[in-house]
């Protein structure tokens, strides 16, 4: 029987502890364990209520390797989800190896005092996992995750070669307060505000902070002002398909959200410089996400999509062709069905995804590092249609974008 151990009860962990004891004919026995039981605790009662399926929970400080190792021993897991934050990335790891089970996240390395993330650190692991026959699936949500299972897909079925990769995501929902991040808000704050980049003629280009900028037409949605960011999965996308001459990554933010954002950062509530206050340091966006909805509560009134796709240009048989493949989800959709709300849904489902193709299918279970384009797309494609996350196609269509720039 498989047993899983996942870490992190936010709004993502609580989506994967959902999705995983709904498809408990893989995983057999399932623990959600992360800093503050109480919240898994909710989880679980939730599942039960919901599902008809119990949970086991726990206490675990994921900072600390030698905790998590002593809860894998006595759990004794087969893999690790890891969906509490970047930053527990390398020490989850550790533990994996120290105790031989398989290791899955979200989003790649962040060092805690500095605003970078890169996954220089953890494909450094490759050899270790690789000798010791376990495998690491990074950046296993939706994007990254997704976002480069579909342009594995679009690589091995419609292109020989693709050139321009676009990848756009949206979300047009409203959760109806005046201000809220989606995920994590220290995280997604730390993402937003630092320089953009995208990949041009074998270099990146930088840019200033949403600094480009354009109204993507979204199915199903309209039009959207997107803004070019720089975001993870373009690393590992122009590393695998070297024959991107560009890759680019679109996010949409509405007015209201950029001049609550302008503001903060104006007025020095997004550093991550510590501050002394009444002789405590305290770290100004640290606290300024005590202050914010937590992403997990934000689900029982939120309203309207998400939409997230990959358009690609290049050729096939000396041709030119297009390709756009998306999937659109539905915030109110996935409260009534998991109790989360579409971000935490849309990444969660691919963890889930990612860990029931390592335990099941021999294919996507290897030693070593892997990036989720490295493996074959075609199963999780299929699995993404099973597990509410179907996605639609469109060949040859006239993209909204310049191509070539
Ligand atoms: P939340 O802030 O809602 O949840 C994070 C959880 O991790 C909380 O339960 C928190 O515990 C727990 N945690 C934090 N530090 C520790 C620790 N040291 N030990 C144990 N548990 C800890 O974030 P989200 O659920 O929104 O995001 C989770 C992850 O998913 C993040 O890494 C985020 O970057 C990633 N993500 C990936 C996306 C993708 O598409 N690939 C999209 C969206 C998110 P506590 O409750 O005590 O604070």
């Amino acid at each position: 029987m498989n047993k899983v151990l996942i870490i992190g009860a936010g709004g993502v962990g609580s989506v994967v502890a959902h999705k995983c004891a709904m498809n408990n004919d893989v995983f057999g026995e399932i623990m959600l364990a992360s800093r503050t039981k109480a919240k898994c605790d909710k989880i679980a009662a939730e599942i039960r209520e919901m599902h008809g399926v119990e949970i086991k929970t726990a206490q675990v400080d994921a900072d600390i390797v030698a905790e998590t190792v002593i809860l894998i021993k006595q759990f004794q897991p087969k893999m690790l989800i890891n969906v509490a934050l970047p930053y527990q990335d390398l020490t989850l790891m550790e533990a994996c190896l120290a105790t031989g089970i398989h290791y899955l996240d979200t989003a790649n390395y962040e060092p805690k005092d500095v605003a970078k993330f890169e996954y220089s650190w953890q494909w450094a692991y490759q050899e270790r996992f690789k000798e010791a026959g376990l495998m690491a699936l990074l950046g296993c949500g939706f994007d990254p995750g997704v976002t480069q299972v579909f342009t594995a897909y679009a690589n091995k079925h419609y292109f020989d070669e693709m050139h321009y990769l676009d990848i756009i995501d949206c979300n047009a929902g409203d959760h109806g307060k005046a201000f809220a991040t989606n995920f994590n808000p220290e995280i997604n704050i730390r993402e937003i505000t630092q320089p953009g980049r995208y990949w041009e003629n074998g270099e990146w280009v930088e840019i200033e902070a949403m600094s480009i900028h354009k109204p993507i037409d979204y199915p199903g949605i309209g039009p959207k002002e997107s803004y070019v960011l720089y975001h993870e999965e373009l690393e590992s996308l122009v590393k695998h398909f070297p024959t991107l001459k560009r890759a680019r990554f679109w996010m949409t933010f509405g007015q209201a959200y950029i001049t609550h954002l302008n503001v903060l950062e104006n007025v020095g509530m997004t550093s991550i410089a510590p501050i002394n206050f009444k002789g405590i340091d305290i770290v100004p966006l640290e606290f300024l996400k005590a202050v914010l909805p937590a992403p997990d509560t934000l689900g029982e009134n939120y309203s309207g999509q998400t939409s997230i796709g990959c358009q690609i240009k290049g050729i096939q048989n000396g041709e030119e062709k297009t390709y756009y493949v998306w999937n659109n989800c539905d915030h109110a959709e996935t409260y009534r069905e998991v109790r989360g709300q579409a971000v935490s849904y849309t990444t969660g489902v691919p963890a889930m995804i990612g860990a029931m193709l390592m335990l099941t299918n021999p294919e996507w279970m290897q030693p070593g590092v892997w990036n989720t384009e490295q493996l074959n797309p075609d199963p999780f494609m299929e699995k993404l249609n099973e597990h509410g996350l179907p996605w639609h196609e469109k060949v040859n269509v006239e993209l909204p974008h310049e191509y070539p720039a």
